[in-house]
């Protein structure tokens, strides 16, 4: 008998709803502070498909009524040159968050850029000090592909809690930040990679799938569990087309529920972006009122244990009722 097809995990709506609670809150935090949140996205060199992803992050930004810069650095700047910026960047009061687009150039190091840029504007969750938070079960900034990942499974209703997860790919901004995510909602989870044995035993095996090779057509349907929900964080151009890690069609067959590719992931980490900047704006803002300059990491989330949204940090002072620290981190 033909199954049903899944259900279809479509990130657009669920991103609308984030986008506008961030323009509530950015108008909220305009009419405290005079001025928008700022976000500037630091680009060494262009390359043609971070430019049509740095478009839409920018277009974000102007719709919720941030200000979204772009700064240029020529792809032969020295490391230097590029860890000046963003200290400049990290001591100028009308930026809020900053975001390094990669890859970067092979002449300067990841490290020494990622370490340059002050935790408390680094929205993206590339920081090791972020990335040490999540690890522990604190509010820090969240990587933003990985929170979509498992957002959309939390506000699509799906229950994660006490369920098997298999995560494949084990990379610092996507799989672990996923990995970690999902063990503080309490789900089981095995972190699978290249050299995985038997890949296919873990998957199968999984009731929760979330692929993030970069590899098309990796998982396909007769791999999956009967009713595993997959979620395809894989962005790929074949034959001039987007399409994930996952082979939609024949997943679609077994699994009970699945994220498309595009309109899935992507439409989610995009408008989580600006929340997490909305955030680390609050945060900034009233680490100053306080005359200190703590950001906002390192604070206690739910943890494994505890009951309250994982994504929520309560805000006090001017921003107690913003809608966006009632939604996603
Ligand atoms: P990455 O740094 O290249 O990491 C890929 C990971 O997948 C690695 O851990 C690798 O294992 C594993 N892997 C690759 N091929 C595999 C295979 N055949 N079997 C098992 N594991 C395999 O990539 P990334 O930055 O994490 O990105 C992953 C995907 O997400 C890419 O398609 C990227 O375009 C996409 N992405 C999407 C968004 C979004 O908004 N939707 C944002 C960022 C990235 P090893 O560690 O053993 O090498």
């Amino acid at each position: 008998m033909e199954r049903t097809p899944a259900r279809l995990l479509a990130g657009g709506p669920i991103a609308s709803e984030i986008r506008q609670a961030v323009a509530e809150d950015v108008a909220t935090f305009r009419a405290v502070e005079g001025r928008p949140p700022g976000l500037a996205i630091v680009i060494v060199g262009r390359d043609a498909p971070s430019m049509v992803y740095l478009t839409q992050i920018l277009r974000g930004c102007e719709k919720a009524g941030i200000d979204g810069r772009l700064v240029e650095i020529g792809g032969e700047a020295s490391e230097p040159r590029v860890t000046k910026t963003i200290a400049a960047l990290n001591a100028d009061p009308t930026v809020d968050g900053i975001i390094v687009q990669m890859p970067l150039p092979a002449t300067i190091r990841l490290r020494a850029v990622v370490d340059s840029i002050d935790p408390a504007k680094d929205i993206d969750g590339i920081h090791p000090l972020n990335a040490g938070l999540l690890r522990l079960g604190y509010d820090g900034f969240l990587p933003a592909t990985a929170h979509a990942a498992v957002e959309i499974l939390r506000r699509s209703g799906i229950e994660i809690e006490g369920r098997r997860a298999v995560v494949v790919g084990r990379s610092a901004v996507v799989g672990m930040p996923a990995a970690f995510l999902l063990v503080r909602e309490n789900a089981t989870v095995t972190v699978c990679h290249r050299r995985t044995r038997d890949l296919g035993h873990h998957v199968k095996d999984a009731e929760i799938v979330v692929v993030a090779a970069g590899h098309p057509g990796l998982i396909t349907g007769p791999m999956l569990r009967k009713g595993a929900v997959v979620v395809d964080v894989g962005i790929n151009v074949v034959d001039g087309k987007v399409v994930g890690d996952v082979d939609f069609d024949s997943a679609r067959r077994v699994a009970s529920a699945i994220t498309p590719v595009p309109g899935g992931v992507g439409p989610l980490t995009n408008a989580l972006l600006l929340a997490h900047l909305v955030r680390a704006a609050q945060a900034q803002s009233q680490a100053k009122a306080k005359g200190s300059i703590v950001g906002s990491a390192g604070r206690p989330s739910r943890g494994a244990n505890a009951d309250e949204d994982s994504s929520t940090t309560p805000a006090a002072g001017p921003f107690a009722d913003s809608t966006v620290s009632r939604g996603p981190a």
